[in-house]
């Protein structure tokens, strides 16, 4: 399922930071979702609750 997360709240870009992105992160659920954030996420996207797939 999507998150219940604002983006703005979450501080979500479209774009990655650094090397820190969507599709790395242990909460994205390909191609367009995020177990955190609400609403449509790119792969390429970033916020602050990124944490890396292990
Ligand atoms: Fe979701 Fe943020 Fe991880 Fe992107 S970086 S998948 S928006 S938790």
């Amino acid at each position: 399922d999507a998150g219940t997360m604002p983006k703005a709240a979450m501080q979500y870009q479209d774009t990655p930071k650094g090397k820190a992105q969507c599709s790395i992160c242990a909460q994205f659920i390909a191609p367009h979702s995020c177990k955190v954030v609400a609403g449509n996420i790119s792969p390429n996207g970033w916020c602050i609750a990124f944490a890396p797939k292990s």
